[in-house]
């Protein structure tokens, strides 16, 4: 049966447009083709695919006004981080046009054979589940690597970034690649069962909740498909009483509001020792009131609205229990009436464990101020959590920084006086709940292929 996906502009709350889904027969029809293309691609050589890759770059830059609008329109993101991310997008496709060929180079292991190798062999057709958060750069992230290394890809984006979905498409098309080896699938999350089962699905990507993420494991697994889950996260950010203060605010404050909060990777429990929590709290309070928040497709705006209403009241309620629990609202935690999904950058302080600011993830522009007695504090209560995405420590000190960040926090990636950014040169994934598997990176390409030893005798 034909459902639809409806795209809403959650700056006004009104419809942008409606699109027929596919049915299970058009998925399977989709899928065939593009396994048919991956028969040709997988003989394609490194030379022709960072072709390729580069003509996206070129494609992904001469589009960027358009495509940020799009983003804006149909997720909220203001159109200079739209922008930015677009960029990230083409500097992705030119760092694995440019070092995919090394990565994937046989790697001699020497025996007492004449010789042998590991080569890496692609796996064939990937389903990439993908969120609305960054509807380009969590796509292009999977897609740049996928086709680098011979395989082909079919996305099944979130449905409120049907366009951006439809987009990508085009945009792998008219950088030139064969028909088919990349398709979007315009479908609810109901049929992705039916595509995991596909015989020609070979793995799977998943970016998005825990929920979506054990949902589609699961199902891989039944499949003896592999997967990688990239889920969420609740990053801790420590702020030691020897910590440049102004500099650990301004980090902590960008981090947070970055995509109107909407990040994986945002700073969101901010974990103080307690002789400059005063101070640090201060100063981060200024910086969060400096931030202005409004149209997304205005070039002043810091902060757009969350990317659905749905998702804004869900963040309020878990602002609303923190605070019924005991927390301290010290900005925001109110919503303007009308139809919009805005939720304004909020402050909570006295945050304590049992409160969902302080156990959850928080998916919106809302920093959770915690206080520890001393470092060694600041550590067990950054430790404290389900998640173990990314995380930082502000330090003057930076041997003592680097051996918190390299051997004490749980977390797939720690950064020192820094935010913590993906960067495609850099491993990027989590531990814990936040998932398992890298993206990015040599170690990325190497998730999806098949590692194939080869011996002469
Ligand atoms: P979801 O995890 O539900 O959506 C991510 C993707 O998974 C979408 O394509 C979605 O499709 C799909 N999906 C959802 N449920 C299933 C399922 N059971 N089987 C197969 N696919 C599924 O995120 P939400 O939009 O609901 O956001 C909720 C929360 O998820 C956020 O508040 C945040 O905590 C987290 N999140 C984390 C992200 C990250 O970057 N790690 C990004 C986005 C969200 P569909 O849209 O059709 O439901």
């Amino acid at each position: 049966s034909i459902m639809s996906i409806v795209s809403i502009n959650p700056t006004s709350g009104e419809q942008i447009k409606t699109y027929d889904t596919l049915t299970l027969d058009d998925v399977n029809r989709k899928i065939e083709q593009t396994h048919q293309a991956w028969n040709s691609w997988k003989k394609s050589g490194h030379a022709e695919r960072s072709r390729l890759l580069t003509n996206m770059a070129g494609v992904l830059r001469k589009h960027r006004q358009p495509l940020a609008t799009l983003m804006a329109n149909e997720m909220g993101k203001p159109v200079i981080q739209g922008l930015d991310e677009i960029e990230k997008c083409a500097v992705c496709c030119e760092y694995y046009a440019a070092n995919a060929p090394a990565h994937l180079a046989d790697r001699v292991i020497e025996t007492e054979a004449s010789r042998s190798y590991a080569s890496f062999q692609p796996l064939g057709v990937i389903l990439a589940v993908m969120p609305w958060n960054f509807p380009l750069w969590q796509v292009f992230r999977f897609l740049a690597p996928a086709l680098a290394a011979g395989n082909c890809g079919v996305l099944k984006h979130a449905s409120n970034v049907p366009g951006c979905a439809l987009a990508i498409e085009q945009i792998v098309n008219e950088a030139g690649f064969p028909e088919h080896v990349f398709q979007t699938l315009l479908i609810g999350s109901n049929l992705i069962d039916k595509v995991i089962e596909n015989q020609h699905i070979k793995a799977v990507t998943l970016t998005g909740s825990n929920n979506a993420g054990i949902a589609v494991a699961s199902k891989a697994g039944t499949f003896l498909k592999r997967t990688v889950l990239e889920l969420g996260g609740s990053d801790a950010y420590v702020v030691l009483a020897d910590a440049d203060l102004e500099h650990a605010a301004e980090t902590c404050v960008g981090s947070r509001l970055i995509n109107s909060g909407q990040s994986c990777i945002a700073a969101k429990r901010f974990i103080v020792e307690a002789p400059v929590a005063e101070a640090f709290t201060q100063m981060f309070l200024k910086k969060m009131q400096e931030k202005v928040v409004g149209d997304p497709l205005a070039l002043s705006t810091d902060v757009g609205p969350q990317a659905r209403q749905d998702l804004r009241d869900e963040l309020h309620n878990q602002v609303l229990k923190s605070i019924e629990k005991g927390a301290s609202c010290i900005l925001g935690g109110t919503v303007a009436p009308g139809k919009h999904a805005f939720y304004p950058p909020t402050i909570l302080t006295n945050v304590q464990p049992g409160m969902p600011a302080y156990d959850e993830e928080l998916f919106g522009p809302v920093a959770s101020i915690i206080t520890a007695k001393d470092e060694a504090d600041a550590l067990r209560i950054a430790n404290d959590s389900d998640f173990g995405l990314g995380s930082a420590v502000f330090t003057s000190n930076k041997e003592k920084g680097e051996n918190i960040a390299r051997n004490i926090l749980e977390a797939g990636s720690s950064y020192v006086n820094e935010r913590v950014k993906s960067d495609p040169r850099l491993p990027f994934g989590g531990i814990k709940n936040s998932g398992y598997g890298r993206e990015l990176s040599s170690f990325g390409i190497h998730e999806f292929v098949n590692i194939k030893t080869v011996y002469i005798k």
